[in-house]
């Protein structure tokens, strides 16, 4: 991917303050271009669409996106686990946007923690299958026959629906021209418009070529995940996972955290991990508690790849007629990439409609929204820390195992372990919420309890070996 045209930092400032002067308002005849139709352009679209009729006012948005979501493999798929988080499903349902069922693989009833001193399972508070399991493409690399309905092709019918244009093509440059940007396209074409919404995410190397203009646009940092679809065909699978995502908490070394996740005839195997390579997914994957769970030997391994994962963005993601939603921007630490994107989305657009296109309104009214996820990251940093440590401690995955075990098998108990595992896997409150409930008497006192009890047997095991 090349630039069409570099300017220098000063440059760009120039272009930058010769903006100063004009009206950063929308208005009838606006163009809005959407770089990327993943989950934050579809939605940043939509929203973006349905406030302007609101407000009657007549924008075009052009969606770039290059990739068609109807193909299998990863050609047509944004890489991810797949899984819509019990509260995002809600704020959808409660934006008039219902999942549709072909586009829900498996609705996920519980999730199985599997530990080398045992398992237990942690059913869904509510008790409903709110959690939905879904592909973001045509599912997995020699899919067969099997027709899915991708969640990303859904969202952006949505967006198309209230008119947005869906221009099937690379975006490989932008500059600026008199205070304008301008998109460059694969095959040469250059387009100039009110608003560019960067939605690219993170595999791609379009906010790298954002690296020459001012220092907002510093790309975010990144890790690698590693996806492995199973085929095991659809009752075979439901006999070995059932209607449950199975996360492993295991003392491999450098091991962080792996799920497996089942939908209809396949299954998806997604580890996260600084220190990732084959070597780890091999080991992973033969561990004889992963084994006991999902015994690969009778499965086979029909699509895999090793997407990079935002883990958290440096500078502000925002200038004059430039806003970045999503992975491209802020989103959240390890979970919820999609209720992030939804919510920086509807942020921007927000600010575009009813308060102008300029750096200060995305400062006063998107940038809040963003700030919100990025404190809350840092109490997510503080949560996966301490879970890393309790996580490789045999004493302490026994305490943790017992007190979740006793809070499952009470019906009445408060769910005190239970609640806090649910929300880490899922990522269906804040970490800053979850990190409150920590310090909650009742919490304490039953982790005091629970890791006293899980002492008992360790010093037994220490005394016979
Ligand atoms: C291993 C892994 C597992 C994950 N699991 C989950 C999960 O279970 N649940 C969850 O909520 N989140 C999960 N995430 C995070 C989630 O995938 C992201 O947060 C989410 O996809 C972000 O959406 P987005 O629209 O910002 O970016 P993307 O989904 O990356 O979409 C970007 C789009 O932009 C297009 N594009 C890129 N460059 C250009 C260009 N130059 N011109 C035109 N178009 C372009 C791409 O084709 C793509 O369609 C996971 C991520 C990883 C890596």
């Amino acid at each position: 991917m090349k630039l069409s045209h570099q300017p220098s930092v000063a440059e760009s400032l120039s272009a930058f303050s010769g903006n100063e002067e004009k009206d950063f308002t929308l208005q009838d005849g606006s163009r809005v271009a959407v770089v990327g139709g993943g989950p934050a352009g579809s939605f940043f679209s939509y929203f973006l669409l349905k406030m302007a009729d609101a407000v009657d006012l007549e924008i075009e948005v052009d969606i770039y996106e290059p990739r068609p979501f109807s193909r299998c493999g990863p050609g047509g798929c944004n890489h991810c686990g797949g899984i819509v988080s019990e509260s995002l499903v809600q704020i959808l349902a409660a934006e008039g946007i219902n999942l549709p069922r072909d586009v829900v693989r498996r609705g996920i009833e519980s999730y199985v923690v599997h530990m080398d001193v045992g398992d237990v399972e942690i059913a869904s508070p509510a008790g409903e299958q709110r959690i939905a399991a879904l592909y973001r493409g045509n599912g997995p690399r020699e899919g067969g026959e099997a027709q899915l309905a991708s969640f990303d092709g859904y969202l952006q019918g949505m967006a198309e629906r209230l008119g947005a244009q869906v221009v099937r093509e690379l975006i490989t440059g932008v500059e600026w021209n008199d205070g304008l940007p301008v998109l460059q396209t694969a095959n040469g074409r250059e387009t100039s418009y009110d608003l560019v919404t960067v939605a690219s995410g993170v595999n791609s190397n379009f906010i790298r070529l954002l690296d020459v203009l001012p220092e907002a646009f510093e790309p975010p940092r990144t890790t690698r995940g590693y996806i492995c679809e199973f085929r095991l065909g659809e009752q075979k699978m439901l006999e070995v996972l059932g209607k449950s995502v199975h996360v492993f908490l295991l003392s491999i070394p450098r091991f962080e955290f792996a799920a497996i996740i089942p939908k209809g005839e396949f299954a998806t195997v997604v580890m996260v991990g600084d220190d990732l390579d084959q070597e780890l997914v091999h080991a992973f994957l033969r561990d004889p508690v992963v084994q006991r769970c999902f015994p690969t030997d009778s499965a086979q391994c029909v699509c895999s790849c090793s997407p990079l994962i935002n883990l958290g963005a440096r500078k502000r993601p925002y200038g004059d007629r430039i806003v970045m939603v999503g992975d491209s921007g802020v989103t959240r630490l390890y979970k919820d990439g999609i209720g992030a994107s939804y919510r920086t989305a509807k942020a921007a657009a927000t600010t575009a409609i009813f308060h102008g296109v300029s750096r200060d309104s995305f400062e006063k009214h998107f940038w809040p929204a963003c700030r919100t996820i990025e404190n809350d990251n840092s109490v997510g940093k503080i949560m996966f820390a301490t879970n890393s440590v309790f996580q490789h401690s045999r004493m302490t995955r026994r305490a943790m195992l017992r007190m979740a075990q006793q809070e499952q098998s009470k019906s009445g108990a408060t769910p005190h372990m239970s609640s806090l595992l649910w929300n880490m896997f899922t990522g269906s409150a804040p970490y800053t919420e979850m990190f409150r409930g920590t310090f909650h008497p009742g919490f304490i006192a039953r982790l005091l309890f629970n890791l006293g009890a899980a002492l008992r047997p360790e010093r037994k095991r220490m005394r016979e070996a």
